[in-house]
């Protein structure tokens, strides 16, 4: 940590007091930020833990559950351990005994992880399913063999009988779905909160750039004050992005978390301006770029306060008394994309024991 400078000599100082500090003591769950400032200092919060939580959440260290968000540390801070680093280098033994070869630290689809979802489409299609895509599910009824699922589509409205049903959608739309059939579901769906953020992908000529980024980009701790939250070198961290055109270096900047979202307000233009500004700031990247475009993601990571998962266990209590129902996606066992595959073969597994003789289910969402 003092070779990286990312911490000053006073927070490095604060450090090693974990050796010595009473233990925290830590009940059902906890802040983040809270419990590791209180072993390592505000500063390893502000400009380590902030960061890469923002990165993965967009949201608050000082917000998300401990349990939820990183659950090993919080078996670490359980464990009898008193300081935090001594728990956190056992653990790190006992994982490198386990396994010689994690495996790469990132992960992506070729060609881009648009890909996933039309891949799953055509693998349903391919097993006879019919995918209906522009179709928002209003209403959800039980009925003496199952369940109706009430659909709106440019071409009207439609009534779907189906054995089961999955939500795969959203907070508020599993809300609204689950009103009248799971009204306490439904009430717990209801308070949770989305953080919104853009990305702003940029193209750049290399002969262009005084400088060649090196890295595969860089997180931003929000106490510094700039607009953009991290920045992705995509040209350096992807090969099939670098290898599309080497003479061109494609980055992206993202901008807005929970309770920080003024600055999506801007239009597209306001935000490329601003993005150029705070990459110059850091590594002196001025060249203008040859394309951009900003994408949105209007309240698209659900947030984990301290409790979610007590709340998700109670959706989950309230959905388990209703045969042919289940609920999957970001909000329930985490928000990356394996941790949404985990809840979605969940929620099928537990319908196909529910439902003797039925192999397949309707559905809504995607
Ligand atoms: C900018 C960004 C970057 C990310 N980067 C990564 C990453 O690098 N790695 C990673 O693992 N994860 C990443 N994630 C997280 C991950 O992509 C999401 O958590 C995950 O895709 C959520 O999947 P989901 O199916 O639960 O929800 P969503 O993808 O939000 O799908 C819900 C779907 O339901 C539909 N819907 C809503 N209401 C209705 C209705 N009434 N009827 C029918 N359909 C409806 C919506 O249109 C939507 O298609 C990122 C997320 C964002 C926003």
């Amino acid at each position: 940590m003092a070779a990286s400078g990312v911490i000053s000599p006073a927070g490095l100082a604060r450090i090693p007091l974990d050796h010595l500090l009473p233990r925290t003591p830590v009940e059902d769950d906890v802040a983040v930020g809270a419990y590791v400032e209180a072993r390592l200092g505000r500063e390893v919060v502000d400009r380590l833990v902030e960061p890469l939580l923002g990165g993965v959440y967009a949201g608050n260290a000082h917000e998300i559950s401990m349990r939820a968000a990183v659950p090993k540390l919080f078996e670490i801070a359980r464990s009898p351990h008193r300081s935090l680093i001594a728990g956190v280098r056992e653990e790190l033994h006992r994982a490198a005994a386990r396994t010689q070869d994690a495996g790469p630290v990132f992960l992506g689809v070729e060609g881009g992880v648009g890909r996933l979802p039309q891949a799953v489409a055509e693998a349903c299609r391919a097993a006879g399913a019919q995918v209906r895509t522009g179709t928002e599910a209003r209403a959800l009824r039980r009925t003496a063999s199952g369940w109706q699922v009430e659909t709106s589509a440019p071409h009207g409205t439609e009534v779907l009988d189906a054995d089961a049903v999955v939500l795969s959608v959203p907070a508020a739309a599993a809300s609204r779905l689950l009103s009248s059939e799971a009204p306490g579901a439904a009430a717990e769906l209801a308070p949770v909160e989305y953080a919104s953020m853009a990305l702003v992908t940029m193209a750049f000529r290399r002969r262009d750039l005084a400088v060649q980024p090196r890295g595969s980009g860089f997180l931003v701790p929000p106490v510094d004050g700039r607009t953009i939250k991290a920045s992705t070198f995509s040209s350096v961290k992807w090969g099939w992005v670098g290898d599309a055109d080497p003479d061109v270096l494609v980055l992206r900047t993202s901008v807005g978390r929970h309770g920080e979202e003024a600055d999506l307000l801007r239009d597209d233009t306001d935000l490329v301006r601003l993005s150029r500004h705070d990459l110059g700031e850091a590594i002196g990247l001025t060249a203008a770029p040859v394309a951009a475009r900003v994408t949105r993601w209007d309240r698209g990571l659900p947030q984990y306060p301290v409790g979610h998962l007590d709340r998700v266990a109670r959706i989950r209590a309230h959905v388990a008394g209703l045969p042919g129902l289940q609920v999957c996606g970001a909000l329930y066992d985490g928000v990356g994309i394996p941790a949404c595959i985990g809840s979605a073969r969940r929620a099928a597994d537990a319908l196909l024991e529910g439902t003797p003789g039925t192999g397949a289910c309707g559905g809504a969402g995607q």
